[in-house]
């Protein structure tokens, strides 16, 4: 089972301007393996494969020791692959699109400023060191050096590969990891549970996870840094410090955000052998086609699609590491479709009416509780029963 932990880290001066060289030649690679697959196409009709680029790399080191021949062998096979990825990627839209109209975007090159990981093997040209005793933990990468790295919570399993990668001014390291999973001891309890607006959570005996407050604090905030900025004279200095501000409060809401998701899923796992909830991963994706939380079409930009956007997002998120939490610890999660969970009455299947956000009213049973009806109907969905704690 693979896991992946995504940590900040901190290079020297001299270890960034290594590291962006790192980059740099990794890009020139993926652009010349890239053209010599353009070129074989367009003057033979030839496809060039990764093991015909890879067994080429041995010569292209040896002709370029200060450059290509410094790095990590096994990165650049890893450099290569992701161009073979992007290929097949590309034919498969290609053959999809065959007959019809639409055209297909051939696979381009990389500006340096985009190309912005490498992937090393573990043990191969890359080293992690975790923190131990209050230290920094370190990865180490061939041509760049040990590098330190903010470990915020423990790395569990063998680690595999290790990514460097670039975010703007900002390094971070991506550690994966292969993990046992650790079954934990049965609990007897099996629960819907339904992701909400006003609520974060209802699960379907009835427990509550409230939305954390820090998202109104950060809400305010970010709207007023937005409403500062569109503001601000373009291109004028303020306007530079707004947008660099308001970035930053993204920043700490989506930390904020991902560690109350790792919070509540661990709970959940723990005291659930089975949990079932809607699969909101894909929902969550077509949501932002309209404009990124980031970047705001004018659909989001509302305060109220503002508050809404800043929980979609989490959704999605939420239901990874719920997931991926269930998996190590042997539960079970099932995702169902998510359709008209909420307006169906538990009990008897009948259409309800929705007067307001928070409840629904069953022509035969009455008002009920929307979100709790929601996180039933998802427990029945799933089979999971009704999924109410059992009669004492
Ligand atoms: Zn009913």
């Amino acid at each position: 089972m693979k896991r992946a932990y995504k940590l900040r880290a901190y290079p020297t001066r001299r270890q960034e301007a290594r590291a962006a060289r790192l980059l740099a030649d990794h890009c020139d690679l993926y652009n010349a393996a890239l053209a010599e697959r353009r070129e074989a196409w367009r003057m033979r009709r030839v496809s060039v494969s990764y093991g015909d680029q890879s067994a080429q790399l041995k010569a292209i080191r040896a002709a370029d020791p200060g450059g290509q021949g410094r790095h990590s062998f096994t990165a650049q096979q890893q450099t290569l692959r992701r161009l073979n990825a992007t290929f097949a990627a590309y034919l498969k839209r290609a053959r999809g699109a065959k007959g019809k109209s639409r055209r297909v975007g051939y696979p381009r090159f990389k500006a340096y400023q985009r190309f912005d990981q490498v992937l090393f093997v573990a043990g191969d040209g890359a080293r992690w060191d975790p923190a131990e005793a209050g230290r920094w933990a370190h990865a180490s990468f061939q041509a760049v050096g040990r590098v330190k790295v903010g470990q915020h919570r423990p790395v569990l399993g063998r680690v595999k590969t290790l990514q460097l990668k670039r975010e703007s001014r900002r390094w971070y390291v991506i550690v994966v990891t292969d993990i046992e999973p650790v079954p934990l001891p049965a609990t007897g309890r099996s629960v819907g549970v339904d992701l909400g607006v006003a609520r974060f959570l209802t699960t379907s005996d009835g427990k509550v996870v409230a939305n954390p407050r820090f998202l109104d604090a950060a809400q305010e905030r970010i709207v007023d840094l937005q409403r500062r900025s569109a503001r601000a004279r373009p291109g004028s200095g303020n306007r530079r410090r707004l947008r660099r501000a308001l970035a930053k409060e993204w920043r700490k809401v989506r930390n904020q955000r991902r560690d109350f998701h790792h919070k509540t899923a661990h709970g959940l796992v723990d005291t659930c052998d089975m949990l079932a909830l809607e699969d909101l991963r894909v929902a969550a994706m077509t949501t932002s086609a309209a404009g990124t939380v980031e970047a705001p079409g004018r659909s989001v930009a509302a305060k109220a699609g503002l508050n809404r956007s800043i929980l979609d997002a989490g959704w999605g998120q939420f239901t990874s590491i719920l997931v991926a939490k269930a998996e190590s610890a042997g539960r079970r999660v099932v995702l169902v479709r998510p359709a008209f969970t909420s307006i169906d009455c538990h009990a008897c299947g009948a259409r309800c009416t929705r007067p307001r956000q928070d409840t629904v009213v069953c022509p035969v049973h009455g008002d009920l509780d929307a979100d709790l009806n929601g996180a039933r109907n998802i427990a029945t969905r799933a089979g999971l029963g009704s999924g109410q704690a059992p009669a004492a």
